[in-house]
């Protein structure tokens, strides 16, 4: 047996092998704590400015090379900069050092808790923000006086790389040619590592717990971004089943992506069309790449994210155009604002809400702020005018909501049309369906929009009440689940018996047991991370309707998950045999209470 297999977050798929390197650890739990002889504190005090200088030469050299894909960093470097420059925080632990004797790093530590003490109890959200960024140069400049720190761009072969929490800057630091793998303590499905790792088609894994406990710098670990597994110094069996299954996947990927470009059309002739999520207008060249036919859910949130003001409608039409101009003719379904929850925005300032997920979200936020809202809808209609471009709401939860969302619609046009610009009167407006609100008036809802879009992440969050985000319950996030499936089907059949269509844009719809159920349902598009297209598109390619009814009937008739995951794990077998190898792992373990 391997040393050890941890568990994490699967957030990029694919087996890495290889050494592991760690680029940070949590190093609060290393900082040497003791005081200096009064003859010394000079020295110290030395040490201390040193290593601020030191850290900010590096971020400058690091601000000039930020590659044009990650531009969006370059901001959050340059605010650290700053605050390397603003003399308070060096000056108080220069204070530690002369009256306490501290050692330069427990000082600093100290200078940095006073302020954590003081900023953390103001609620401002942007304040708050500011002092993680603090956390972050201390973090470097600590690392730099105890010598702990790692110079990235001096990893000298390929590499795994831990790290506690990858921070925008290590992120640009890092050589991208290097790196095999990922895996962090810190981090969820959205947070930017795994976006990053996604679009360098890295495996990689967040949340992993026990990563510092477990590895360390050297060891051979394997990264299976299928299973979300990290295998610590496994035995010789295991790395040779490792490496096969690698070769596999690697051999299994490419030929799918040699046929990813021909249509997701069934045996017997059922068209879906698969369409890409994405985050940034720099991956529309993936979404191309993989086969897909438009962008189904563009996240336009992360444009607002990492930086203090909020972006102009020009700016933002700008984005808009061209994202909708390089994709045109085919699809881009904008998502207004999809802010709260786990993404605020500086310029308005986290809300201090006991549950924002059940907070003022989404529509509820823009609604409520309908300046910030009105600009973004401008600058989607300006869009509108260069491609094929629709546009839906988020986080829908009843029919008024949807029609105060399209009076702001509405004025906007208004406004455009006045000021002679362009844009298409006719762009189709639909919304997600991510409340079980909404799926119970789902007939109702279908009535006021052009078609549905069913966000499974927070349907399932909703429905089954497990936080998204939240690894102790991760167990419960079910897709699978009765309640979900009976859930999806209710939208469709609720979105066919009114004649508009139904997208399915959540993680299920890059789930390979899922999406054969979902065929069944006869559901019309399914949007996915761009990485996915070609496997789910060949899944399509290889089944046939009359199946995809058959097994949903079954499915449907089932009252636990586990009886469901046997259902789907035959029908695999069945019909996808060189998948079983390594999809299967993904329900080996079964710990389903449901
Ligand atoms: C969803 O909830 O399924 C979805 C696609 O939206 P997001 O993951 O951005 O909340
Ligand atoms: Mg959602």
């Amino acid at each position: 047996m391997a040393d050890k297999i941890i568990s994490g977050i699967a957030v990029a798929t694919g087996i890495a092998i290889g050494k592991a390197f760690f680029v940070n650890r949590n190093h609060k739990a290393h900082l040497p704590r003791h005081t200096v002889a009064a003859d010394l504190v000079p020295l110290e005090i030395e040490t201390l400015h040193a290593a601020f200088e030191a850290v900010e030469t590096e971020l400058t050299d690091t601000r000039e090379k930020v590659p044009a894909e990650l531009k969006d960093y370059g901001v959050l470097i340059d605010t650290h900069i700053l605050m390397l420059k603003d003399p308070k925080l060096a000056g108080t632990a220069e204070g530690y050092i002369e009256s306490l004797g501290l050692n330069a790093a427990w000082a600093l530590e100290k200078a940095v808790s006073d302020q954590e003490a003081v900023f953390g109890a103001i609620e401002d959200a942007y304040i708050r923000e500011r002092m993680q960024d603090v956390r972050v140069v201390a973090d470097k400049v600590q690392a730099k006086i105890i010598g702990r720190e790692t110079d990235l761009s001096a990893i000298s072969e390929r590499a795994i790389i831990l790290a506690h929490d990858l921070t925008p800057a290590d992120t640009v630091q890092l050589q991208v040619d290097k790196i095999m793998g990922f895996a962090t303590v810190c981090g969820g499905k959205t947070s930017h590592t795994g976006i990053m790792a996604r679009s360098l088609g890295i495996p990689a894994l967040v949340g992993v717990d026990k990563l510092e406990d477990y590895v360390h710098d050297g060891d051979l670990v394997i990264i299976d971004g299928l299973t979300g597994k990290i295998v610590v110094n496994p035995t010789e069996t295991e790395l040779e089943d490792y490496n096969e299954r690698a070769a596999f996947f690697e051999e299994y990927t490419r030929k799918i992506k040699k046929r990813c470009q021909l249509p997701a059309e069934t045996f017997d002739g059922s068209r879906v069309s698969v369409l890409a999520n994405i985050e940034l207008v720099e991956e529309v060249a993936a979404v191309i790449d993989n086969g897909g036919e438009g962008v189904g859910l563009y996240r336009t949130e992360y444009a607002y994210l990492n930086r203090t003001d909020l972006p102009t409608e020009d700016e933002l039409a700008d984005m808009y155009i061209d994202l909708a101009a390089i994709m045109s003719p085919r699809k881009v379904v904008f998502r207004t604002l999809d802010l709260g929850a786990d993404k605020f925005i500086s310029a308005y300032g986290e809300l201090n809400e006991a549950n924002p997920a059940l907070g003022l979200r989404a529509i509820r936020f823009c609604l409520k702020n309908p300046q910030l809202f009105k600009t973004q809808l401008r600058a989607i209609l300006r869009a509108s005018a260069y491609g094929n471009v629709s546009l839906m709401f988020p986080m829908i939860s009843g029919v008024k909501e949807v029609r105060q969302a399209k009076a702001w619609l509405a004025q906007a046009k208004a406004e455009l049309r006045r000021e002679g610009v362009k844009y298409d009167p006719d762009m189709p407006v639909g919304i997600m369906i991510e409340l079980p609100a909404a799926v119970m008036i789902a007939d109702f809802l279908a009535q006021e929009v052009d078609f549905f879009s069913i966000g499974t992440n927070d349907l399932i969050q909703y429905s089954i009440g497990v936080d998204r985000t939240n690894h102790h319950v991760s167990y419960l996030y079910q897709p699978l689940h009765p309640a979900t499936l009976r859930t999806i089907k209710l939208v469709v059949d609720a979105a066919h018996q009114a004649g508009i269509e139904v997208s399915l844009c959540g993680e299920v719809a890059s789930d390979p047991f899922c999406v054969p159920i979902l065929l069944g349902m006869g559901i019309d598009s399914l949007s996915l991370t761009p990485q996915a297209i070609p496997g789910i598109k060949r899944i399509i390619r290889q089944t046939n309707m009359h199946d995809c009814r058959k097994l949903l009937k079954e499915v449907l008739k089932c009252r636990t998950v586990s009886r469901i995951n046997t259902l789907v794990m035959d029908n695999i077998f069945k019909h996808f045999p060189e998948e079983v190898t390594f999809f299967s792992s993904l329900l080996e373990n079964d710990e389903s209470p449901t």
